[in-house]
């Protein structure tokens, strides 16, 4: 747990969320600013700053997959978008590794 960070206060039930799947190593609810009709963040329930960050520890970094595949099982998403921002450079502005998790509407490549 980390001082001053939203998704460890979330993680511990002391910010409240909207959960919608959880496991030994990773949590996941409704960001509060959708960006599509399913826009789900997956947390390592250990603090990580990004993606990149959560690479030099294996085992979390294969809880937060593991988490993505057992969110997408539950909620039964075939098609589904997962971005990390890593840096404030593009848009990242918590710094709690998470994959956002976007399904239920056309999505263009390049993203934009
Ligand atoms: P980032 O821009 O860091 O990749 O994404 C952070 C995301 O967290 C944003 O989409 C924002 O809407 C969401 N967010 C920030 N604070 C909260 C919060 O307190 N509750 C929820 N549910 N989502 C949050
Ligand atoms: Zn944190």
């Amino acid at each position: 747990m980390a001082a001053d960070c939203v998704f460890c206060k979330i993680v511990a039930g002391e910010i409240p969320s909207t959960k919608v799947y959880e496991d030994e190593d990773c949590y996941a609810f409704a960001d509060n600013n959708p960006q599509a009709p399913t826009h789900v963040l997956v947390v390592t329930k250990k603090h990580l700053t990004d993606i990149a960050d959560a690479g030099g520890d294996p085992e979390a970094a294969a809880g937060l997959l593991a988490g993505i595949r057992g969110l997408a099982e539950q909620e039964n998403l075939r098609d589904f978008r997962t971005v990390f921002n890593t840096g404030a450079g593009v848009g990242q502005t918590v710094f709690h590794v998470h994959a956002h998790v976007l399904a239920g509407r056309p999505m263009g490549w390049p993203p934009g």
